[in-house]
């Protein structure tokens, strides 16, 4: 029998085996970015992080509905329940419409994505989409009892819902501790607790995101958007909701008072967190201001990089780590996750030439095995990885004539390092990987500062010319406020 898959669950603290509560259908939740400024590495580990777990459940047969949220409204700047939204203050320096705003950095994070080969979710709400259900949400809560109206806000009473059910179970935070803990904000004479959040807040004069209700006109509070557009999707209680670690409180912790307070329902069986990226031991954050943007390592354009990074290499850094351990960004190892990741294509290419002998010198089952008992186990990618460096080992051998397979040893270690390398962890072949990267990144900035010159020179002739010729061969140039830039099709 096929060894189960084990999960970590931070609900219980424990690895739990995965049974899904409507088999053979799994309903995965993870939310999704704040679309105010590009997608960095963080961004990065999280989409890759569940796009491993989507791909590996749709492996093992299971029909997944996973639900990324694009956060447009509510996500207030100090993340409690004051200061100005994170996209109106976006819109409001740059003079836009916030929804302009929200379409321009949600087209680019899409963009990212599909370059880190991360499958698109099945479904992608917006919380500006949902802001009925989040109204209706607020409605059944009040009518529980378990939250207030306040100046025109709405705010879930924690400590009321405290004596009932268990606020704290999922980060195991103690409200005795919050409540010496919490600092003082403005916006808190409201409240009748200083850790009770906004699940409605009344619009300022000055905010330009609102909406009508029966309180104010206003938004809904961050938290409520994940637990409005879970239940729309998935249904009261679902099997797995993932995200980053730093979002376990108080989001995901009040995600379920939400769920519980308006449903009675626990809402998730399996809650699943990603680690931070760190750099030098720190969190990388926007928050922090010291992140790289996945723009910038694509072309290489930051101080603290040495070179360009691939987005194949960059997925591969990312699955080189355990999801639920820390991964430090640095420049040594991302130019080893770029040789391993090479090593792995190489690989693939010198596989479609073995050819097969009579017997095997080598066993290529166990190679098989220790994949599958590694993602079974948590989704352990970095042993994943370790085994797929043995069958590389045994690829060159055989290609070198030092070991041999037959055609059935040989057929497995296709599909096994096929399955694995490209289904499951999501690597593919990138155009002009490797060292003939930077002649081409050489002849093409030569051909692009040409192009410039010729602009400025109001040659347009010239200028359209080039790009036409370029474009016939397979590469599009494209105009940034930056200046242009390049890629293959
Ligand atoms: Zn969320």
């Amino acid at each position: 029998m096929e060894p189960k898959l084990v999960v970590h669950n931070t609900l219980s603290r424990r690895k739990e085996v995965f049974e899904p509560i409507n088999p053979p259908h799994v309903g995965m939740y993870v939310c999704g970015p704040t679309v105010y400024g590009d997608a960095h590495l963080g961004h990065a580990r999280s989409a890759i992080v569940f796009d491993l777990v989507f791909r590996y459940l749709q492996h093992l047969g299971y029909k997944v509905r996973y639900v990324r949220n694009i956060t447009d409204v509510g996500h207030l700047e100090n993340d409690a329940d004051s200061g100005e939204d994170k996209i109106a203050k976006k819109a409001r320096l740059e003079q836009l419409e916030p929804m302009e705003v929200v379409q321009y950095f949600t087209d680019r994070y899409h963009s990212d994505m599909a370059k880190l080969n991360n499958l698109s979710p099945s479904i992608e709400p917006r919380a500006s989409g949902h802001i009925i259900e989040q109204i209706q949400m607020i409605e059944d809560i009040l009518d529980n009892n378990l939250a207030y109206e306040s100046e025109g806000s709405v705010y879930f009473d924690v400590e009321k819902y405290n004596r009932q059910y268990h606020y704290g179970k999922l980060s195991g935070r103690v409200l005795d501790d919050l409540m010496s803990n919490t600092r003082d904000l403005d916006g808190q004479g409201e409240k009748r607790n200083p850790f009770d959040f906004a699940l409605w807040k009344k619009a300022q004069p000055e905010h330009i995101m609102r909406w009508p209700s029966r309180w104010s006109k206003g938004f809904p509070g961050w938290h409520l958007e994940c637990s409005a557009m879970s239940a729309r999707y998935l249904g009261e209680r679902f099997d797995i909701h993932g995200g980053g670690m730093d979002l376990l409180f108080p989001h995901h912790e009040s995600e379920i008072a939400q769920s519980v307070a308006a449903n009675d329902t626990d809402p998730v069986k399996y809650w699943l967190h990603n680690n931070m990226i760190t750099v030098n031991g720190q969190k990388m954050g926007k928050s922090l201001g010291n992140f790289i943007t996945l723009g910038e390592f694509f072309s290489g354009n930051h101080p603290s990089l040495t070179q360009a990074f691939s987005p194949m290499t960059i997925r591969f850094f990312i699955l080189q780590a355990h999801y639920r351990s820390t991964l430090d960004f640095s420049n040594d190892a991302l130019l080893a996750a770029e040789k391993g990741y090479e090593r792995f294509m190489k690989a693939l290419n010198t596989l479609t030439k073995l050819q097969a002998s009579p017997v095997s010198s080598v066993e290529v089952e166990p190679i098989r095995q220790n994949c599958y008992d590694a993602m079974n186990d948590d989704f352990n990618s970095p042993m994943v990885i370790a085994s797929l460096f043995e069958a590389v080992r045994i690829i060159n051998s055989v290609n070198d004539k030092k070991e041999t397979l037959n055609t059935a040893d040989l057929n497995l270690l296709r599909e096994t390092f096929s399955v694995f390398t490209g289904d499951i962890l999501g690597l593919k072949p990138e155009s002009g990987s490797g060292a003939d990267n930077s002649v081409l990144d050489g002849l093409m900035q030569l051909v692009l500062d040409l192009r410039l010159n010729a602009k400025t020179a109001k040659d347009y002739a010239t200028a359209d010319k080039i790009r036409d010729q370029l474009s016939k061969i397979g590469i599009v140039v494209k105009d940034t406020k930056e200046g242009a830039t390049w890629e293959m099709n």
